[in-house]
C-alpha cells in the first residue's frame, strides 16, 4: 500500500557555508571550476541525507546546484544577454536589474538533467525536481525581442518541455514548475498562463506539479503580504481553471498565511501539497501545529491526495532551523496518519 500523506519540500534548502554564503538568498558561489562541480554534488548528497534523516518521503536536490530558481535556468539558454541589464518590476512588487531577451530563445543542451541523474543514483525514494514556470520566467526578464509576454511564455514553455522530458527519462518522478507569478497576474494566468504551463508538461508520463506561493520570506514579500488584507483570496482567481488543467499536483502556502482553507475545495480532485511550514520565520513549528494545518486541509482535500509540504523554499534559513522544520513536518504528518488509521 502506498504511504498516506507523503511529505516533501517546496524545493530549496540551505546550502553549506563552504558552498555559498549561508542565510542569504541567491548568494554567489564560493568555489570555482571543478571544485564548484564537486562541491555542488557534495552539497546535494548532504541535503538529501538531511531530508532522509528527517523522514521526508519525496526527496529533492535541495536546489544545491542552482543560485536562483529562475535565472540559473535562463543562463543556460540562448537569446538572453546577461550583460545587457534593465530594471523591471518583478511581480508588480519590487524593482530588480534583469537580463535582456535579445533574440530567439532556445536550449542548446540540457540544464539540470545531469544533476537529476546524480540525485537518482543516490536514492530509490521518489524524487521531485523543480523548474521555473513560463510566466515566472518572463517576469524576471526584459524582453527586447518578442515584445510580447505571451509569445515569450510560449517559447519558454517549449524549452521547458524539452528539459522536462529529459528529466523524466533521467528518472524524476515529479516535475514541479514554480509559478509565484500565478498569484499576481490573474487575467494573464487565465488567458494563457495555464495554457503555457500545459504546453510545458505536454507528453509527460511522470507526475507534474505547480508551486504557487506568496514568495520567500524576504522584505518585499512580507511587506506585500501586509497589504493583502484579512483574507488572501488570490488562489480563488485561478483555481477553477487549474482544476480543469492537466496538472496533477498543486503546491500551496497554507500555514501562517491568511488563505482561507475552503478555497482548496476549488481544486478538489487534484493532489495538493499543503504548505504546513512557514519559511518566513525562524520559529520551528511544533508537530501539533503542523498536524493542525493538515487537519484543516483534510476538510477540503481527500486524504489520498494530500501531501504535507513547506510553504516555499527554505534556502534563506539556517541549516539548524531548516532541519527542525523538516522534522516537525514529518512528525506532524505522522500524527495525522495515526488519526486516519483509527
Ligand atoms: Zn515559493
Amino acid at each position: 500500500m502506498k504511504k498516506l500523506l507523503p511529505t516533501s519540500t517546496a524545493g530549496s534548502l540551505p546550502k553549506p557555508s563552504w558552498l555559498a554564503q549561508p542565510e542569504t538568498l541567491w548568494s554567489p558561489w564560493k568555489l570555482q571550476d571543478q571544485e564548484l562541480v564537486d562541491g555542488k554534488q557534495d552539497a546535494l548528497r548532504l541535503s538529501l541525507q538531511e531530508q532522509q534523516q528527517a523522514g521526508i518521503d519525496i526527496v529533492g536536490d535541495g536546489e544545491q546546484s542552482r543560485q536562483h530558481f529562475v535565472t540559473t535556468f535562463i543562463e543556460h539558454l540562448d537569446g538572453v544577454d546577461f550583460a545587457k541589464r534593465e530594471t523591471v518590476r518583478i511581480r508588480d512588487r519590487y524593482d530588480a536589474s534583469v537580463p535582456t531577451v535579445v533574440g530567439a530563445v532556445s536550449r542548446q543542451k540540457p540544464v539540470f538533467v545531469e544533476d537529476a541523474r546524480f540525485l537518482r543514483q543516490q536514492t530509490n525514494q521518489p524524487i521531485k525536481w523543480a523548474l521555473p514556470g513560463p510566466m515566472t520566467m518572463i517576469d524576471t526578464l526584459y524582453d527586447a525581442h518578442y515584445k510580447s509576454r505571451e509569445k515569450l511564455a510560449w517559447e519558454f514553455a517549449k524549452i521547458l518541455n524539452q528539459e522536462a522530458k529529459e528529466l523524466e527519462a533521467a528518472g524524476v518522478d515529479i516535475i514541479q514548475f514554480d509559478e509565484p507569478a500565478f498569484n499576481v497576474f490573474f487575467d494573464e494566468v487565465n488567458d494563457w498562463g495555464i495554457a503555457t504551463l500545459e504546453r510545458a508538461i505536454e507528453g509527460l508520463k511522470c507526475e507534474t506539479a505547480v508551486h504557487i506561493c506568496y514568495g520567500y520570506g524576504i522584505k518585499a514579500n512580507t511587506e506585500w503580504k501586509k497589504t493583502l488584507g484579512a483574507e488572501w483570496r488570490q488562489y480563488e482567481e485561478i483555481f477553477p481553471k487549474l482544476q480543469k488543467s492537466n496538472i496533477d499536483m498543486i503546491s500551496l502556502e497554507c500555514h501562517n498565511s491568511r488563505v482561507p482553507m475552503e478555497l482548496l475545495e476549488l481544486v478538489r480532485g487534484k493532489k495538493v501539497m499543503v504548505g504546513a511550514i512557514d519559511v518566513a520565520t525562524n520559529t520551528i513549528e511544533t508537530a501539533e501545529e503542523v498536524a493542525n494545518t493538515l487537519r484543516k486541509a483534510l476538510k477540503f482535500v481527500d486524504a489520498d491526495k494530500l501531501c504535507p509540504c513547506t510553504n516555499c523554499g527554505m534556502a534563506p534559513l539556517s541549516r539548524q532551523v531548516a532541519r527542525g522544520k523538516l522534522n516537525a513536518l514529518s512528525a506532524g504528518a505522522e500524527i495525522i496518519r495515526k488519526e486516519l488509521s483509527i
